[in-house]
């Protein structure tokens, strides 16, 4: 809970701004409602007074015929057919109207807030999103932009509505008799009071229920995405516990809402009802008294009925408003967390670089006080192959982070052919570089438009030539569909090595200056790594190349090795000779340490 409501209400208002006079027209259409029921038993009324009885029948319907127009029980008949017809064609087309219209409007302004917070979210720092993680991200993008709608176009034009009928009756009241008019504004301060609490309560809890949803989704979530590994360790039952969990503290806070919805219901409609027994009380001694008639007893009687109704609206709207509000400021904390790394305003374009780094006294902390890389300096010449090694946690991931701009340094520098990297826009920078993972990432779509990920608009020709200079085309043309298979969701109808050969295609066709290779190979058989050591020798050529790897051969090929250790360089070793990595392997066999 971060943000005052009303704050909330107005930040809302502005972001759909382009959509008020569509609103506007549904709240138009909305007050259209109650002239159109009273008219309804119109044609039945034409029938009893003007058909079977003899009243006159009403001017505008006179008007509408020729003077001397002699009206029949038959004509009379045809008419309340016509005019009953009438205005049921005319409520349906408001009925119509409003439909499409709420629709169309309500189904955008989710669009929009969705849009707006995954092209945000997208672009959020990786600490937010290690920090968070993926399911809280689907919740509120799917979810709590769902309560934009409920927000805008149910709760907010009842509550508005309420209060208008509310005031008018007050006025009127007042208009009738001063006494009654004041006794009644008397219930609103409790009432008032009685709200603040209420919406102080439920907004925090409702702000706890979407935060304990959000956990079980991501059990969800978590679970289908590495359903492999919970089937191997049989973990489905401790699984479905840690669900049923986090679903239970949703529902139990769903119960404490209602709970305290319910009371606060029950103290309303208690006030209510003393104000409405005081009055017919004090009414009663005034008739007796002469005071008052008893007509209009009954009349202030009625009137307060009018004035008790909104109120008792505007209360059980409250809960459902609480509820929206919680999920409003979930949408906007996230719209206004800063996005990742800042492009300075400055920023310049960068079209191909040559590939040449330097590091800087490269110090940086993921927590405060805890350095993760120290003092790294190093310099890189174009077309360099550079082996980065080290034990696990040595910092050689957050090394490579850093040289893409996922996290700028706490301290030090990192230069592009000699300029600082932050001098750049970040989608230019960032576009130097082709990445290939030991898990390579593929999209649940074709094996052509995976590796047109990386060029898009590449044509049908470039996606060949790419696939063939990875060695995929063979077994891409092998396939049924031939560039058109699916890959099934993240690649996973597809072997390691198919998924590893495509995103090698994808390096291919986006042909950066830059290659970053993370442990490419480690989860290959030794026939499926010599065809892919073989594609990925010819994408090296002619590109500086980053490598992470625990291969001694791998390393062997690479004419610049940095080994990390604890966050600090301990070597920095250009054109080592044949025994450097041999030494360095028995030293790491020696610490136990993995090569
Ligand atoms: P390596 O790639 O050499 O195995 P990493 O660069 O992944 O090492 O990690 C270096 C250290 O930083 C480790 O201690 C790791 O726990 C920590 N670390 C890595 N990523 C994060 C993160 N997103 N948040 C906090 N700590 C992290």
């Amino acid at each position: 809970m971060k943000y005052p409501a009303l704050y909330l209400i107005r930040r809302i208002f502005f972001h759909s701004r382009r959509f008020w006079p569509h609103i506007a027209g549904i709240f138009l259409l909305s007050l259209l409602a109650t002239p159109i029921a009273l008219l309804k038993p119109y044609a039945l009324k034409l029938i009893i007074d003007n058909g079977f009885g003899s009243h006159p029948l009403p001017e505008i319907i006179i008007y509408l015929f020729p003077e001397n127009y002699q009206f029949t029980f038959n004509s009379v008949l045809i008419i309340a057919v016509v005019i009953a017809i009438t205005i049921a064609l005319i409520d349906n087309i408001i009925g119509f109207v409003s439909w499409v219209l709420d629709t169309l409007t309500g189904e955008k302004l989710v669009l929009n807030f969705r849009t707006l917070l995954f092209n945000h979210i997208q672009r959020l720092s990786l600490a937010y999103h290690d920090s968070k993680g993926t399911s809280d991200s689907l919740y509120r993008i799917q979810w709590d932009t769902m309560s934009v709608r409920a927000f805008m176009l149910g709760q907010l034009p009842t509550l508005i509505s309420s209060f208008i009928t509310l005031i008018s009756m007050i006025v009127v009241m007042f208009m009738i008799d001063i006494e009654f008019a004041v006794i009644a504004v008397c219930v609103l301060p409790p009432l008032f009071i009685l709200t603040r609490l209420s919406t102080k309560l439920l907004r925090k809890d409702w702000y706890k229920v979407k935060d304990a949803e959000s956990n079980a989704m991501s059990v969800v979530h978590e679970v289908l995405s590495s359903l492999r590994v919970v089937k191997s360790f049989g973990q489905e039952d401790n699984e479905g516990n840690r669900f049923i969990n986090h679903a239970n503290k949703a529902l139990k806070g769903q119960m404490k809402m209602a709970r305290v919805g319910a009371s606060f219901s029950f103290a309303v409609n208690m006030l209510l009802a003393i104000a409405t027994a005081s009055f017919l009380y004090l009414g009663a001694t005034f008739v007796q008294s002469g005071k008052m008639t008893l007509g209009e007893l009954t009349l202030v009687l009625a009137y307060l009925g009018q004035i008790f109704w909104p109120l008792q609206s505007i209360i059980k709207n409250l809960n459902e408003v609480q509820s929206s509000i919680a999920s409003i400021d979930r949408v906007f904390s996230v719209l206004d967390e800063e996005k990742e790394v800042k492009e300075s305003t400055h920023a310049v374009q960068l079209s191909r670089s040559k590939g040449e780094f330097k590091f800087e006294a490269v110090s940086f902390a993921y927590e405060k006080d805890k350095p993760t890389l120290q003092d790294v300096s190093f310099e890189i010449k174009p077309g360099d192959r550079v082996g980065i090694m080290g034990s696990t946690g040595a910092g050689k991931s957050t090394l490579v982070s850093l040289l893409m701009r996922f996290y700028d340094p706490s301290s030090g520098n990192i230069f592009i052919d000699g300029k600082d990297i932050r001098n750049f826009k970040l989608a230019d920078y960032r576009a130097q570089f082709s990445i290939v993972l030991q898990e390579p990432v593929l999209f649940s779509t074709t094996i052509g438009e995976n590796i047109r990920y990386g060029k898009p608009g590449a044509t049908e020709q470039e996606i060949i030539d790419a696939a063939k200079a990875a060695n995929a085309h063979e077994f891409i043309i092998k396939g049924k569909e031939g560039y058109d298979t699916p890959v099934g969701e993240r690649g996973m109808q597809l072997s390691g090595g198919e998924r590893q050969r495509i995103s090698l295609a994808r390096a291919f066709i986006k042909n950066a200056p830059v290659l970053i290779l993370d442990e490419p190979t480690s989860s290959l058989d030794i026939r499926t790594e010599a065809q892919i050591m073989e594609a990925m020798e010819r994408l090296m050529e002619g590109r500086t190349t980053f490598m992470i790897t625990h291969r001694l051969d791998t390393l062997n090929t690479c004419n610049l090795i940095i080994h990390l250790e604890n966050g600090k360089l301990t070597d920095l070793v250009r054109d080592h000779d044949a025994n450097f990595l041999s030494n360095k392997k028995s030293a790491f066999l020696n610490q136990d340490l993995d090569v």
